[in-house]
């Protein structure tokens, strides 16, 4: 990611307003972290997930990328992030996680969209369409927040009839605590998938594909790979393991303009509450980035930004539009209304500032709002559906 910020404050979709927040997705960090899945994953297939908008950051930017770097299968929570992503790629297989309400059935079905089945009665709604469009059944192996529990893959082993109307290419499961390897509750949970799966014989169908891991469950080796996995935070950049070096290219970069500097005596304060006081001649920088616009109120005090290699603290609360920031130490020439500084990327990744604010790199990236300019860099001109060019 060389392009300077300034550069593309002017360019940004919105127009050429003054310049606020910068976020850039990196799309050739998110092609290289497919490849980089994938190829770890050998023989298996390397699907994406892509829900929540890719967890903020772009659906169609992101799956168009990963289309055109190789992948095939995709996943969404809801039909109606599946329904956009199959107009998107009418190639490509979707899935849609939390399954299918009755009323909306139909046309999931005519728009090739395939439901993540998850009780009994997503079962018997599919069942009830004619063509047998296909679907994937979700086994719950101890995460119990969705999927079919224990007593109904019991039934459906006695009564195999009732999946006799299901075209079922894919049988998929999900892990509690895969980004804690040593965990006994991963290998129970594979040894129970490995179970029901086979316990379940969907009459004249050939054997559905199996899939447990997401981004964490890749890197707890070959025997949780089965056919497919499904992987989305990783393609990102944030890590599989937070205990562990990230193997992954951070893909996100948030940077704000400084809007006013200002040298506070000793004594002055900042911020609503007057939470913080100088206790030196002070330099500040109050830069267009807040709340609003996914930094978290909680980076209060905690959080950094960065110009230079050097780092400008936090100083006191986050405000819905504004934060300010400590710049007594860094190079005068570096802190000057229009530069920008970075608040998430090289020098502090999303799983770090979101640690700082106690949550995860998943909560961090889906918070950021609608008003940060959006910037793509490395993407690959791709054809789109109705013949325009992304
Ligand atoms: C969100 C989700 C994924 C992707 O998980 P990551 O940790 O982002 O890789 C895969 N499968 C299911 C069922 C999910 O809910």
């Amino acid at each position: 990611m060389t392009t300077s910020p300034t550069e593309a404050a002017g360019g940004a979709a919105t127009g050429s307003e003054a310049p606020g927040a910068i976020l850039t997705i990196d799309l050739a960090a998110v092609a290289a972290n497919y490849r980089l899945l994938r190829d770890r994953l050998g023989g298996s297939e390397c699907a994406a997930c892509v829900k929540g908008d890719a967890y903020g950051v772009g659906m169609a930017a992101v799956s168009r990328t990963l289309a055109s770097a190789g992948c095939r299968t995709f996943f969404v929570a809801t039909v109606d992030e599946g329904l956009a992503l199959r107009r998107l790629l009418p190639e490509a297989a979707v899935y849609a996680l939390n399954g299918i309400a009755a009323g909306g059935a139909r046309a999931a079905a005519a728009s090739g969209l395939r439901p993540v089945l998850n009780s009994l009665g997503d079962i018997e709604i599919w069942s009830g369409l004619s063509g047998r469009p296909p679907a994937a059944l979700h086994i719950d192996t101890g995460l119990n927040r969705l999927g079919l529990a224990p007593k109904d893959v019991a039934l459906l082993a006695r009564e195999p009839a009732r999946l006799a109307r299901l075209s079922l290419p894919l049988v998929i499961s999900h892990l509690t605590c895969a980004d804690e390897p040593a965990n006994a509750l991963n290998e129970q949970q594979r040894l129970a998938f490995v179970a029901a799966a086979g316990a379940l014989r969907p009459p004249g169908q050939s054997r559905p594909l199996l899939s447990l891991a997401a981004s964490s469950g890749i890197f707890l080796g070959p025997s949780y790979y089965f056919d497919l996995a499904r992987p989305g935070a990783s393609l990102l950049g944030l890590s599989p393991n937070l205990d562990l070096p990230n193997p992954m290219a951070p893909a996100v970069r948030l940077e704000a303009a400084i809007l006013q500097v200002r040298d506070l005596a000793v004594g002055e304060s900042v911020g609503y509450g007057a939470s913080w006081r100088a206790t030196r001649p002070t330099r500040t920088a109050t830069v267009a980035v807040g709340y609003a616009d996914g930094y978290f109120r909680a980076l209060g005090g905690r959080g950094s930004a960065w110009v230079g290699g050097h780092r400008l603290p936090v100083l006191g609360r986050v405000s819905m539009d504004l934060v300010t920031l400590d710049v007594t130490d860094a190079p005068a020439g570096l802190v000057h209304p229009g530069a920008f500084v970075e608040l998430i990327g090289s020098h502090d990744d999303a799983d770090g500032v979101a640690a700082r604010a106690g949550t995860i790199g998943y909560e961090l990236l889906t918070r950021l709002g609608p008003r940060l300019h959006r910037r793509y860099l490395g993407a690959t001109i791709l054809e789109t559906s109705d013949g325009g060019l992304l």
